[in-house]
């Protein structure tokens, strides 16, 4: 039986359970029970499924077990870029390289296990690439919605695991309400980014985080019952309504008495939730092609993102901020994560250092507040597409020495010697 589904902002409840949005427009999410829980509760399993008490459905075989379980790591090389005391939680590190597959971990055995259609996405990234395997690990029919310029990689990263692609002539950001509605006439289901099981699939990360922290935890005696700060790039602002849910459910357990402030990190070149931050305002108006530039931050440049209201909420609730970083800001905190971290993220994902940076300088983060970075999505399917290396903008690499085979001892001695 699956558990009702509840919008954050106006309370109303919904039993039959394959609504996205609430009446009132905002997106919904499962409601869990957390009030029982206790971390002895969670179980003896990998993953997202360590925490099955408190998600929507049992866990399924195949590759939705290889979901959630990244690694947290303290990185005391990137303190300084960032000006506090820093943990990694590495979401590069999931089988097709996003915290998308903790969403799809959920979201996709619930749908196949509803009906017998196919599963869909829009999304010409890490969604649609996340989709695309966890509907493959099924052996289930997926459509992903793609626009018609997509560069040939991206076409074949998602095109391996062989689902139907569709070029999409037309207003690509249009889709989301069109999804919605062909799940409704078709034997498909589209999961957005907001779908509710994606959400509940996205708290996890917290849950992980929480418990690397919790009290008798082996791993860092000298650190505090939770961290002070969670720094995360925002979108379509899902992942952080997956945090915020995450965060909801073990205050709700007892098992959190200060929660981590959330500070979410947009690009300059599409900021709306930053820009209603800064207004004070409750929901994100959507930007015009005018108002919205190029990126290097392909993953998050949403100007019209269906989960920011619920996103901002997040934010007030717990006391943290919405900040924008330039692409400039975006490439020299890649640089570091690499050079100061050895993490190779992707650059949307370097934009969570980078939004520490202007945090910590604006005083809203403090030298020693424990702050979680999350690296999104792995760096390495950025590679060799040009995006990172415009020539105007290339980070210096590594110096490059060059020697004969006869020569190398002597060549080796002098570069080393010249520390
Ligand atoms: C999808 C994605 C984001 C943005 O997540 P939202 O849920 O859309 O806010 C950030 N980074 C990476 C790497 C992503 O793939
Ligand atoms: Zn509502």
């Amino acid at each position: 039986m699956s558990p009702a589904l509840r919008c954050y902002r106006c309370g109303e409840r919904y039993g039959g359970a394959t609504r996205v949005r609430c009446e009132c427009g905002e997106p919904l999410w499962f409601e869990t029970d957390a009030t029982e829980f206790d971390w002895a509760d969670r179980r003896e399993r990998d993953g997202v499924w360590r925490y099955e008490p408190l998600l929507p459905i049992d866990r399924p075989s195949g590759l939705a077990r290889a979901a959630g379980g990244t690694p947290l790591v303290r990185s005391e090389g990137l303190d300084a870029a960032a000006g506090c005391r820093v943990y990694v939680k590495d979401e590069g590190e999931h089988p097709t390289g996003a915290y998308k597959d903790r969403g799809s971990a959920v979201a996709v055995p619930r749908a196949t296990a509803a009906g017998d259609g196919a599963v869909g996405t829009v999304s010409y990234g890490n969604m649609a690439m996340s989709t695309a395997a966890h509907a493959a690990g099924l052996g289930r029919e997926c459509v992903v919605l793609v626009p018609d310029d997509i560069s040939s990689v991206r076409l074949e990263l998602i095109g391996q695991y062989e689902p139907t692609i569709v070029r999409v002539d037309g207003d690509y950001g249009a889709l989301y309400g069109d999804a919605l509605e062909l799940s409704a006439a078709l034997p498909v289901r589209f999961l957005v980014s907001d779908d509710p099981a994606r959400i509940g699939g996205y708290k996890t990360a917290l849950f992980e985080i929480c418990e690397a922290f919790a009290p008798d935890a082996p791993d860092a005696p000298d650190a505090p019952d939770a961290p002070d700060a969670i720094v995360m790039p925002t979108s379509s602002g899902g992942f952080a309504s997956g945090i915020w849910r995450g965060i909801r459910d073990l205050e709700a357990a007892g098992l959190l008495d200060d929660p981590p402030r959330l500070h979410l990190v947009q690009t300059a070149a599409s900021d709306p939730i930053t820009r209603a931050f800064d207004a004070g305002e409750t929901d994100p108006t959507p930007l015009t092609p005018d108002e919205t530039g190029e990126t290097i931050a392909h993953s998050i440049g949403n100007p019209d993102p269906p989960s920011g209201a619920r996103a901002l909420a997040a934010v007030r609730d717990t006391g943290g901020a919405v900040v924008s970083v330039t692409d400039d800001e975006i490439r020299a905190a890649k640089r570091r994560f690499a050079v100061d971290g050895g993490f190779c993220v992707e650059p949307a994902s370097a934009a969570s250092l980078a939004g520490a940076t202007r945090l910590s300088e604006r005083g809203e983060i403090a030298a020693d507040d424990v702050v979680v970075l999350v690296p999104t999505g792995t760096g390495f399917k950025e590679l060799g597409t040009g995006d990172a290396s415009d020539a105007n903008h290339a980070p210096a690499p590594g110096s490059t020495e060059r020697a004969s085979r006869a020569a190398l001892p002597k060549r080796l001695a002098s570069v080393l010697g010249a520390r």
